[in-house]
């Protein structure tokens, strides 16, 4: 469960409830990233996952990662659930291990993010020609491996077509360990704009509104206390890799030929 209550939500963001499953190798996070020789046993367990989702009625989205789909006994299992609309595809790039291979193996790397933006976009047209080929289907939803998105990447998915991408994690900053900054990001659907991946400005507004809302039932005045702000401290953090909650965002991309990527999910466990 999040850690925080939320002050404010946009009245025109209904509540929503996605389930996302970042479906990849094994062997994460031992301090060791490669290239080749990941093992995916774990992606038996989604016949046994896919029959609770069938028996609650939840059409969950798989975001598969490039050793999955080099795998064919995956990739058969998930395309039989897939072929009967029980769920959908989406895509999950581990920069390490998702072909081309160009950048030196470390920490920094790792993240998406921190890749030329030419890079950036031969992993993710990799990644999605490759979906599209085994599944028939061109993948609209993405999630970037440790979260590692900015906008360079967003204005790349939008333009290969994608609508949805749930790589931010609002209240989190990863920037210890060479990541993104997402503290200041809005926990609700919203549209990129303006040359960048977060909204911090809307996120304080909400805030400025939450806490107006909270001293007028007060009886307290409203007007001008909070205004500018800052998110920092008000707002407590997730955990590094933790559930995010509610996740989601939409976005507009500058330049990007599709208008919008909209952002939708949940906080997956590993990541
Ligand atoms: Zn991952």
């Amino acid at each position: 469960m999040p850690s925080y209550q939320p002050t404010s939500r946009p009245a025109d963001q209904p509540t929503s409830f996605v389930v996302t499953v970042d479906t990849e190798e094994e062997g994460l996070w031992n301090g060791e990233f490669r290239r080749t020789g990941y093992t995916v046993e774990n992606t038996r367990g989604i016949e046994r996952f896919q029959k609770l989702c069938d028996r609650y009625g939840v059409r969950p989205t798989y975001l598969v990662d490039a050793p999955v789909v080099q795998d064919e006994r995956s990739v058969v299992l998930l395309r039989e659930i897939n072929d009967d609309g029980r769920c959908e595809i989406g895509a999950h790039l581990h920069p390490w291990c998702n072909p081309p291979f160009e950048e030196e193996l470390n920490e920094r790397n790792s993240y998406l993010c921190n890749l030329p933006k030419s890079l950036q976009r031969a992993k993710i047209e990799w990644l999605t020609q490759t979906i599209e080929e085994l599944f028939g289907q061109r993948p609209t939803s993405f999630r970037a491996g440790r979260y590692g998105l900015d906008i360079r990447g967003a204005r790349i998915l939008a333009e290969l077509g994608y609508l949805v991408d749930s790589s931010v994690i609002p209240f989190s900053d990863f920037r210890a360990d060479g990541g993104p900054d997402f503290s200041d990001a809005p926990w609700w659907p919203y549209s990129v704009r303006d040359g960048s991946l977060t909204r911090p400005e809307e996120t304080r507004r909400a805030l400025r509104e939450g806490s107006g809302e909270r001293r007028a039932e007060r009886g307290e005045p409203t007007r001008g206390e909070s205004r500018g702000s800052r998110v920092e401290g008000q707002v407590p953090a997730t955990s590094h890799h933790g559930s995010g909650g509610q996740r989601a965002e939409s976005g507009e991309p500058e330049g990007a030929k599709r208008e919008s990527i909209s952002r939708t999910g949940t906080g997956p466990a590993v990541h």
